[in-house]
């Protein structure tokens, strides 16, 4: 798609210009020390945007002391600030970040509240030259969109196009926009149709790329490559952030090897002596994806066909293949092998060691195939963006959990230490009576999503 150039402190986005690479920072705002320490190991790793939390208007002065402490260390990353629920918040962090994201699905409840709101933010952008992004969420879409849409890829797009049709009506050019889902079918094809949407509006805003709540490790890496990629491969996409319940360093790390594209070769690699393990699996997710994502979500690879393993690698035994090949099948939503793990990467508003309390999670489920379950950094946000999950963990803060059944809260303030069993227990009685929740959402296998 060919989109317009949007200007972001130093970094230029769409237009042309090379796709570029993004994290968010996990700390709390406010520890300006930890989160310039961690600005500094992003950036050094390749960071080219960094977002920060941004709840209120402290953590908007918390941020231009971050940017201040960075530009006194040569550090000119552009900063994001990430607001929700707070269209007051938002204006102020214009005036100090290079860019703000605002979600439509909590900017402001009322539709006619929220184009007034965001045509003063536009205001407020254009005299600081601060860019702005659409954040859209497939879990927090806002209630009119829900009601006539329903959680849909339509009604993600709808969610979207309100916005940049302001943007439009305003003269407003400096404007990404995002549609997010956990789902990578969900992802790739709300992307496709925002595409069909802005260009039937005439409109040419560069797309930031992201599969939210990805999880950790080999499988979150999947999630992320398999959505991402996909649509890089089609021209679709001008930024993007691959999203780990890790440290952020991580994410930059894995995302730079989605350029170039096609991939360099797994060749290469394995010529370099000093290629880790771990850097030939990472490359292997990439080319992997490269090749087969494409065809797996859309339903025109028909994986029953596949011989097992069906990806190759020098480096790996058979039946390290079969097993790589199997949960490729799964992040592209072919089948189900495993525990499906939906997790948030954290952010300033996490109050307990995420990425640890997802290793005991996964540690304590492994068993359970074909179970959804989310693990969510905060009772403000995790609830609603984990709606995909039939089981839920969410921190609330103070050493306190509360565990979810679908989108329902089923038990309240547990303690930290206890909630891990408590959720095994969960699963396990409705598993033996059989209650189990089903998915709220579409867990098709190998059918394309229908738009
Ligand atoms: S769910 Fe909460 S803790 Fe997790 S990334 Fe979103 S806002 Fe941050």
């Amino acid at each position: 798609m060919n989109t317009h150039t949007v200007t972001v402190g130093s970094l230029k986005i769409g237009g042309g210009h090379p796709v570029s690479v993004q994290t968010m920072c996990n700390t709390d705002t406010l520890d300006i020390q930890a989160s310039v320490a961690q600005c500094q190991r992003v950036a050094a790793a390749g960071a080219q945007m960094i977002r920060l939390t941004t709840q209120a208007p402290k953590q908007v002065k918390a941020l231009a002391r971050i940017k201040n402490e960075l530009h006194q260390t040569g550090i000119t990353v552009p900063l994001v600030a990430d607001v929700h629920f707070s269209a007051a918040t938002a204006m102020e962090a214009a005036r100090v970040a290079e860019k703000v994201r605002i979600n439509p699905g909590n900017f402001s409840k009322d539709p006619k509240r929220a184009k007034a709101l965001l045509t003063d933010l536009l205001d407020v952008c254009k005299e600081h030259g601060t860019a702005l992004r659409i954040g859209v969420n497939h879990g927090s879409l806002p209630e009119h969109i829900m009601e006539q849409h329903g959680d849909t890829p339509d009604g993600m797009c709808q969610a979207a196009m309100e916005y940049l049709n302001v943007c439009k009506e305003q003269g407003f050019e400096h404007v990404v926009v995002s549609i997010k889902s956990s789902n990578t079918r969900v992802m790739v094809q709300a992307n496709r149709l925002l595409v069909q949407y802005m260009e039937q509006a005439g409109m040419t805003y560069p797309i930031h790329l992201g599969v939210t709540e990805s999880g950790s490790g080999r499988q979150g890496r999947l999630k992320s490559a398999a959505g991402i990629i996909t649509l890089l491969k089609e021209g679709i996409g001008d930024t993007f952030r691959v999203s780990l319940t890790e440290a952020p360093e991580e994410e930059i790390l894995f995302g730079k090897l989605f350029q170039p594209l096609p991939p360099i070769p797994l060749s290469t690699t394995l010529a370099h002596e000093s290629a880790t393990t771990t850097t030939l699996w990472n490359r292997l997710i990439v080319q992997a994806c490269y090749d087969w994502a494409p065809g797996l979500l859309d339903g025109t690879t028909d994986w029953k066909t596949l011989p097992m393993p069906f990806v190759e690698a020098p480096f790996a035994t058979k039946e390290e293949l079969v097993e790589f090949s199997m949960d490729l099948l799964q992040a592209t939503r072919c089948v189900f092998t495993k525990p499906e793990y939906i997790s948030c990467p954290g952010c300033g508003r996490t109050q307990f060691d995420l990425e640890e309390t997802v290793r005991a999670v996964k540690e304590a489920t492994s068993h359970l195939k074909g179970c959804t379950i989310a693990v969510m950094g905060c009772i403000v946000n995790g609830p609603g963006e984990m709606a995909d999950a039939q089981y839920g963990y969410v921190g609330e803060g103070k050493g306190k959990v509360t565990l979810y059944k679908g989108k329902y809260p089923v038990m309240r303030g547990i303690p930290q230490e206890e909630a891990v069993q408590r959720l095994l227990e969960l699963i396990e009685s409705d598993s033996s009576t059989n209650k189990t929740p089903p998915s709220t959402r579409t867990t098709v296998t190998g059918v394309p999503f229908e738009i």
